[in-house]
């Protein structure tokens, strides 16, 4: 039998349907490949026998013709998002032993379209990271290895971008046809990009935020990973929806994503943001960003420049916003009502203890961050004038697009994947400036697309990104499918 993990979502479907395989040996075959891949430390908690029952459910509604839309797709699912009677951690040890009583609005969509859950994925603490070594769990290991100069394999374990690199680098290694991940500032795109992988950030409110563990809750959003853009169409089609539970959710009829897939992309007009062009882009990503202009050109679209003047702005735009959010979010985790509990020598006592047991370096110092840009001596300066470069760069965006622009092609990333250790250094603002082309999209609450579109020098995936209109995602799905046409999908060889 073929090996039913190198599917994609699109082709499983197809063969549930025609009988080739059931449910259960779909699920079957990822367990066994997440078994063998322990190496990678992708999952926080594999959840096998849970997986088998979702599947024997399935192959029930298939053969009794009531199969959902996802009916016997195995999925990966980020540990941010709360699950019913299945730990739920965001790779925190403050949260080590959390087992929700609830099922998160986008993964009971999933489950309600008949996907299977194989396990939860880690991430950087919260959410808060670019690498996934903030987690309390360890670091994830990228699927993918570098090339040296003279075409050997450089064993360095290399990192899957965060925050969702449990779920990127469990999609690259085949584990699970598809994963939910999240993006506050680009923890679904840079993942991909970094795994030769396709992810979707959506725009702000068309997918519920209702049982994810929030991060930064003006710039969260759900979204997919997968193989190809087809399969990313197929799976946002189940996350998004209209949630009572989640007042920023947008009630706007969800379109089958699936059918802008292959439709032409003539007459399109594409912006290329002249600010983009950051002093000192490597050469590689310059090459990598003509090649899509290139093939957007081929394909009937029109191509031109664009401004976005706020764009160097952005960055400490979103540090500030973030880490202000954030701090009052995690406010919650008091060591009283759910999770790790330090018991001190009186309430507050307890209060710091847990806290401080709890929480990880990183997470610590965005708390602090935060309180700090929040306090009432320095509100104005920082918080406030956030705010109102976050106002400007989403203007930047609604002219490009009054002008009639109908989406932006960019870089995702100014590197490749890197080594692990190799930012998570001494400076933390080094790994804050990775995030350079993917904060914009969730200051402006837009929606961005990765598409695997090259390779580096050193044999690693390279991602473009394109980011569409508000609730722009079916021009956005026509385009990725134009690079992966020009680009080809990718694989990487299995070594663990
Ligand atoms: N790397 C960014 C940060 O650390 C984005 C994280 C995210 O999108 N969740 O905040």
């Amino acid at each position: 039998m073929t090996d039913l993990t190198k599917l994609t979502i699109a082709d499983a479907r197809a063969g549930l349907a025609n009988r080739t395989f059931s449910a259960a040996e779909l699920t079957e075959a990822h367990i066994s490949a997440i078994e063998g891949a322990r190496a990678l430390n992708a999952f926080v908690t594999e959840t096998p026998e849970k997986a088998r029952e979702m599947a024997a459910a399935s192959d029930a509604r298939i053969a009794s013709g009531n199969a959902g839309r996802l009916e016997g797709i195995p999925l990966a699912v980020k540990d941010l998002f709360c699950t019913d009677g299945i730990k739920t951690t965001a790779s925190s040890k403050i949260l080590s032993n959390f087992v929700p009583s609830y099922e998160s609005t986008v993964t009971a969509n999933l489950w309600h379209d008949g996907a299977v859950l194989l396990g939860k994925v880690s991430c950087d603490e919260f959410a808060m990271g670019g690498s996934n070594e903030a987690s309390a769990f360890g670091p994830v290991i990228n699927p993918w290895q570098r090339l040296k100069a003279d075409g050997s394999i450089d064993p360095t374990p290399l990192v899957p971008g965060g925050s969702s690199g449990g779920s990127s680098a469990a999609v690259a290694a085949h584990l699970c046809l598809g994963a939910a991940g999240t993006d506050t500032g680009g923890s679904i795109r840079q993942p991909a990009a970094f795994t030769g992988t396709v992810g979707i950030k959506p725009t702000y409110g068309r997918c519920s935020r209702w049982g994810v563990v929030a991060y930064a809750s003006s710039l969260d959003q759900a979204g997919p990973i997968a193989r190809t853009v087809r399969d990313a169409a197929i799976l946002l089609t189940s996350f998004a929806s209209v949630d009572a539970k989640d007042t920023t959710s947008v009630d706007m009829p969800v379109p089958d994503y699936e059918a802008s897939v292959g439709k032409s992309v003539k007459g399109l007009t594409i912006g290329i943001p002249r600010e983009y062009r950051l002093e000192g882009l490597s050469p590689e990503i310059a090459k990598l960003w003509d090649d899509g202009i290139a093939w957007l050109k081929d394909a009937g679209a029109n191509v031109r420049e664009i401004t976005l003047p706020h764009t160097p702005y952005a960055l400490p735009a979103y540090y500030i916003i973030a880490t202000a959010e954030a701090s009052s979010n995690l406010a919650r985790y008091d060591g009283i009502r759910y999770g790790l509990r330090k018991r001190g020598e009186d309430i507050v006592d307890t209060y710091e203890q847990s806290r401080a047991a709890g929480f990880g370096p990183e997470v610590r110092r965005r708390i602090m961050l935060g309180t700090y840009v929040l306090s009432a001596g320095y509100y104005d300066a920082y918080y406030l004038k956030a705010q109102k470069v976050r106002t400007l760069i989403a203007r930047d965006f609604a002219d490009a697009f009054a002008s009639g622009v109908d989406a932006v092609l960019a870089p995702a990333t100014p590197s490749p994947a890197f080594g692990i250790g190799e930012i998570s250094g001494a400076d933390p603002v080094e790994m804050y400036l990775q995030d350079v082309f993917t904060v914009t999209v969730n200051l402006a609450g837009l929606p961005g697309m990765v598409v695997p579109g090259g390779k580096s020098s050193t044999g690693l995936p390279l991602g473009l990104q394109l980011i569409g209109r508000p609730f722009g995602e079916e021009a956005l799905f026509q385009l990725g499918q134009v690079i992966e046409d020009a680009a080809g999908t990718m694989s990487a060889r299995k070594w663990w």
